[in-house]
């Protein structure tokens, strides 16, 4: 079985979920044998926030994963890079998706997230907030000035500053602010399938010359407009693409399986959808040709290296 990095997943959203109708655990009851069924080694656990929540609700949120993963036997907080490769079941690096909860105090809250260890973060979910515009906000509207501020500190903490879900506009204030230390942690090429949630070869391209990674999703509006389309070979096309275009060392997996917590199975991939079943995409990538190299690259190399440069 390969090992898999996977980039993206809500978990700590789905922990609340659970906590909030009293199932606790649910981190080692649910989500662990999927991830161990499916072959990953290592999960970016989103805290994720749609835009309404506060920064108590952002404090409350992490602080419940990070508890479910202090009380596992089996999964590691990554807390530096050495974490990465010490023995776990699974290795939790904590990420978050929307900071809405940031409206003031700008420097002394992303000093808290990074006390708290998160590696990780977008600015905005598809909402738009005191610091930046997601895909579904004002297309004239970009990054604010708190956002300027808050991409700033990130950068002095070494975090990863994440672009899914930032628009346009956002994004290119985003490049025009920072060389290195940015990716896309869940996005495919636009140029295959055209939705807002995707990326341009510009913007591709801008992402690669700062180093950065592009993790592919199967989120199957993502994937191909047509549901009959929406399969784990249109995936590997993705990766194909951007192979062309960037490299395969730019490219990583950023499934976003949303099993877990809405049982939104049938908004994934028609033949992928549950962790569980991961592997294959490894199976695909054979039958379209990838080297051995290239698929331990994407599969978890890329991922493991870029983390390594920056934890
Ligand atoms: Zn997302």
């Amino acid at each position: 079985m390969m090992k898999l990095f996977d980039f993206h997943g809500d978990i700590g959203y789905a922990i609340m979920k659970q906590r909030k109708c009293t199932i606790f655990n649910s981190l080692t009851n649910e989500q662990l044998p999927k991830r161990k069924a499916g072959g990953f080694s290592w999960v970016c656990m989103a805290s994720y926030f749609e835009g309404n929540e506060s920064w108590n609700d952002m404090q409350e949120m992490i602080l419940a994963l990070q508890e479910e993963i202090d009380q596992s036997f089996d999964i590691r907080l990554v807390k530096d890079k050495d974490d990465l490769t010490k023995e776990a079941l699974l290795h939790a690096i904590c990420t978050v998706e929307g900071m809405c909860g940031i409206q003031s105090d700008v420097e002394e809250k992303i000093d808290w997230l990074h006390d708290h260890h998160i590696k990780i973060a977008s600015f905005a979910w598809n909402d738009e907030n005191a610091l930046a515009t997601g895909v579904r906000g004002n297309s004239n509207r970009g990054l604010s000035e708190l956002g300027i501020q808050a991409l700033k500190r990130m950068q002095q903490h070494n975090m990863i500053i994440d672009v899914s879900h930032a628009n346009e506009k956002t994004f290119w204030d985003i490049m025009e602010n920072c060389n290195d230390k940015v990716m896309a942690t869940h996005s495919n090429a636009r140029a295959l399938c055209d939705h807002p949630r995707n990326l341009y070869d510009e913007q591709l391209f801008a992402l690669c010359d700062r180093g950065g990674l592009v993790s592919v999703v199967c989120a199957g509006a993502f994937v191909h407009p047509q549901r009959e389309h929406q399969t784990i070979a249109s995936l590997v096309h993705h990766m194909q693409y951007l192979k062309t275009k960037i490299g395969v060392a730019h490219i990583a997996l950023g499934l976003d399986f949303m099993d877990d917590y809405d049982g939104a199975t049938e908004t994934m991939l028609t033949d992928l959808k549950e962790p569980s079943n991961a592997q294959k995409i490894i199976q695909e990538m054979k039958t379209q040709g990838f080297s051995r190299q290239e698929i331990v690259d994407i599969a978890y190399g890329n991922a493991l290296r870029y983390l390594y440069s920056y934890l």
